[in-house]
């Protein structure tokens, strides 16, 4: 049933002894900016080969003492993950599908020839943290409080090899709207130059070169007046896969959902994954297949494609209003919110704040 977590391994507590002011931190909720401001912990844990995993404990949120000569600064061996923890109603602070990030952390682990993290201590860890910054968690209907474990090669050591010792750290941040705009429809910019991962690399999994490979890209789509970049596939350059830190997915006249398969390039988006489930729910015909740039704009012009919209659960369900690139710019329907999209992203939003109930048993007490 929804709601229990197994029992879990003990993290010990060091209070901060300068938290952040409650009228500061109040201040800082009011109006959440996605990222701007971290609460006043953090939950570690420490892992040597000799050892394993050690001494489980939060905190207070402060700078890490990294050796310049730490291998992670120099060949990239870290792994991240992004989860939010939810207010609801009457109070209590829920989690949506935490397993879930905790078996793709461990799916990162071993791409990245990192120690795999016990699912145990992903979610005591979490819970650790967000119990002792429960005052974070914002009390407003569309906020939450974004958690971000990051495991990382902490060994001072050039060889390239895996690290022998890796630190472990989660930290909180309040969210609100991901976007400038809120929910108002974005415009996307297709890269068509540079791509973010290729069959056998990394792209389907939390690894910081991943978005450090995305960032021109990025760049180049904030100079089109784009808020987000769209990825194509490697080896065709036809194919959309995904964006800099979200899925991406179509909907058809005819009601039919279009999604990019996971190819092994593409981040299995936990809410894809269960935005696909609530739109097979509802009826439509759910599609993984490749998606090809071209398809997508005659269906645009067409009026076949009806709907665009993008997933991730920093921006949950964000609407797609235009599609950009070189030699084309092609509206969405009328660049309005279409009812599918305002449907499923309503659906998901009133499970994850509690608003609606929970069937699948996606939701987890924190
Ligand atoms: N793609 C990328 C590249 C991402 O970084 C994310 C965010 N984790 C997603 C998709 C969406 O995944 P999720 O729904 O699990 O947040």
């Amino acid at each position: 049933s929804s709601g229990a977590l197994p029992p879990v391994p003990e993290f010990a507590l060091h209070p901060n002894p300068h938290p952040v002011p409650p009228d500061a931190r109040a201040a800082a909720l009011e109006a959440p900016r996605f990222g701007a401001v971290v609460t006043d912990h953090m939950a570690r844990m420490t892992w040597t080969s000799e050892d394993g995993w050690l001494d489980r404990r939060v905190e207070p949120y402060a700078p890490l003492a990294l050796e310049p000569a730490a291998l992670v600064l120099h060949y990239g061996q870290e792994i991240f993950e992004g989860l939010k923890a939810y207010r609801h109603p009457d109070g209590s602070v829920w989690g949506f599908r935490p397993e879930a990030n905790a078996a793709r952390f461990a799916a990162s682990a071993r791409r990245m020839a990192l120690p795999e993290l016990p699912v145990e201590d992903f979610l005591a860890s979490v819970r650790a943290l967000v119990t002792v910054d429960q005052a974070w968690v914002p009390p407003a209907d569309d906020a939450s409080l974004y958690l971000r474990p990051v495991m990382f090669a902490s060994e001072p050591n050039l060889l390239v090899r895996a690290a022998r010792r890796v630190e472990y750290v989660v930290i909180a941040s309040p969210a609100g709207a991901y976007f400038a705009g809120g929910a108002a429809p974005v415009s996307i910019w297709v890269a068509q130059d540079l791509h973010r991962a290729s069959p056998g690399g990394t792209g389907a999994v939390k690894t910081m070169g991943n978005y450090g490979a995305s960032l021109a890209s990025q760049a180049e789509a904030y100079r089109h007046g784009c808020e987000q970049v769209c990825f194509l596939d490697a080896v065709s350059g036809r194919n959309l896969e995904e964006l800099g830190g979200m899925n991406l997915v179509a909907v058809r006249a005819d009601g039919t959902v279009l999604t990019p398969a996971l190819d092994g390039a593409i981040l299995p988006g936990i809410t894809r994954d269960a935005v696909l489930r609530l739109l097979a729910a509802d009826g439509h015909e759910v599609v993984e297949r490749a998606l090809p740039l071209e398809e997508v704009l005659a269906g645009l012009a067409s009026g076949e494609v009806t709907e665009l919209f993008a997933c991730g659960t920093g921006a949950g369900v964000s609407p797609i209003g235009r599609l950009v690139g070189h030699g084309f710019d092609a509206r969405v329907a009328d660049g309005g919110v279409g009812p599918v999209t305002a449907r499923v992203r309503a659906q998901l939003m009133d499970i994850q704040h509690g608003r609606a109930p929970d069937e699948r048993g996606w939701m987890v007490r924190w």
